[in-house]
């Protein structure tokens, strides 16, 4: 078990419950990060007395130095704050960012030997090979906060890991439109979209999750994080939520972790981990739930996961222009400049246009990255 953390994030969905959990557990925070919500990292840093507090937006940082003036903690601004946040303070640092913001200060992270508790999925996306590699090369432990690949990281764990593995069954609620038609969902709006049955999440996953494109950057992650050729994943559309994803081994024997769908839970378990520390979150009632059920994916109901999973073989910077592309499409989308169905016209358009085979360097994938941003920026309006 890991002494203190800092949070990568903190006034996101995933943040704000880590820093209750923290709280729960007794896991001093000694720095906390955000973007531009100053008002609530004012809050949590005056209720959670960290030592560093690092704001994305350089003019807000400086608002947040004056409200903190009669405290002694230390308020920074920039990509080199939040890169100071993840290294500088705890053993372990949770990467609660949303999208490629948080390759740079994870990497930084890796390097200074923290635990990783990760919960920003696009930083694989992007580059999960160099990532997994300098991880392996710095002896740091990359523990998976996302609900999926927890579910697999522990079953892995119960069984042993030298043990054959056949392949991931990564589960997927399907969204708030799973068997929606593209007729279906062409008038959907942000409102709609973010309203997600089972999971209680930020803006940017939800539509992801609406998107099922959410599922095609998880199948990205699992590849990367456990090791896995993309024809060793199986995506299993589950929409009750309970079953967090499985492990099928080569005997034919699956093992899956259940749950009720909290992110507390996997996010306590990648900070007590190895342990498993007691807490008050109830068992699923599975007399209540009486069934749970399983679909194969209708590839053309989820043309964001088919997408994901054709630039999971297609290897290079697919990957990477895919996420930045969406990251850029999503956005618009919340701003209500882009249609629902475009988010994927103009997110595969940006890969067919800009990715590139072969193995890229950190500078490939991060131009590549910034090329898909501008892409999108460019054209948007076309669809
Ligand atoms: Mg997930």
């Amino acid at each position: 078990m890991i002494n203190s953390i800092s949070v990568l994030g903190s006034t996101g969905s995933v943040g704000t419950q880590t820093l209750d959990v923290a709280s729960r557990l007794g896991i001093p925070v000694r720095a906390i990060s955000g973007n531009r919500s100053i008002e609530l990292l004012e809050e949590q840093a005056r209720r959670f007395r960290p030592e560093f507090v690092s704001v994305f937006d350089e003019e807000a940082a400086k608002r947040l130095k004056i409200a903190l003036a009669d405290t002694e903690v230390k308020v920074g601004g920039g990509m080199s704050a939040l890169t100071d946040c993840a290294c500088g303070y705890a053993d372990c640092v949770v990467t609660a960012v949303s999208g490629s913001v948080g390759l740079t200060p994870t990497l930084a992270a890796i390097d200074a030997g923290r635990r990783i508790a990760l919960a920003n999925k696009e930083t694989l996306v992007c580059a999960g090979e160099i990532v997994m590699k300098r991880a392996r090369d710095k002896g740091a432990e990359i523990v998976p906060v996302d609900s999926e690949h927890s579910a697999i990281f522990q079953c892995l764990e119960a069984q042993g890991r030298e043990s054959a593995v056949r392949r991931l069954l990564l589960t997927g609620s399907g969204g708030p439109f799973r068997g929606k038609t593209r007729g279906e969902t062409k008038d959907v709006t942000p409102a709609m979209a973010v309203a997600h049955p089972n999971w209680k999440m930020g803006a940017k996953i939800s539509v992801d999750s609406a998107t099922m494109m959410n599922k095609g950057l998880e199948f990205i992650e699992a590849m990367h994080l456990f090791s896995v050729r993309p024809d060793e994943i199986k995506v299993i559309i589950h929409p009750e939520s309970v079953i967090h994803s499985m492990v099928e081994f080569a005997d034919g024997c699956v093992l899956a972790q259940l749950g009720v769908p909290d992110m507390r839970l996997p996010i306590q378990y990648a900070l007590t981990y190895p342990a498993r520390r007691a807490n008050d979150t109830p068992a699923p009632d599975f007399a209540a739930l009486s069934k749970l059920s399983f679909f194969d994916p209708d590839p053309e109901k989820m043309p964001c996961l088919m997408l994901a999973m054709d630039c999971a073989v297609r290897g290079g910077t697919a990957a990477a222009v895919m996420s930045a592309a969406n990251e850029c499409a999503v956005d618009l989308f919340l701003q209500e400049k882009l249609g629902f169905n475009s988010i994927f016209d103009i997110v595969s358009d940006a890969v067919g246009k800009i990715a590139l085979p072969g193995t890229p360097s950190l500078e490939i994938l991060q131009d590549a990255d910034s090329e898909a941003r501008h892409f999108v920026t460019d054209n948007y309006r076309k669809y």
